[in-house]
């Protein structure tokens, strides 16, 4: 059976692991799910995360949240 699914990269971190990291289906349906790579948490829809990949450009905002995340991981 062909794998289907593909990752991409999140602006933001994933709620459970700070992952940024996201799987979901290649065919890129607004209502396929999209689910954080390394822990399988439900991180929405294709639709929701182009829009927030539309809203969030890359920026300077990014990476302090990664930091964030990496330090609450540490102190957790
Ligand atoms: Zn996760």
């Amino acid at each position: 059976m062909p794998d289907l699914s593909e990752e991409m990269r999140m602006p933001t971190p994933c709620p459970e692991c700070g992952s940024h990291r996201v799987r979901l289906s290649e065919v890129h349906n607004p209502t396929d799910k999209v689910f954080c790579s390394s822990c399988n948490t439900l991180r929405g829809e294709y639709s929701d995360l182009k829009r927030e990949l539309q809203e969030q450009p890359r920026s300077e905002a990014e990476s302090l949240l990664e930091e964030a995340a990496n330090r609450k991981k540490r102190t957790e």
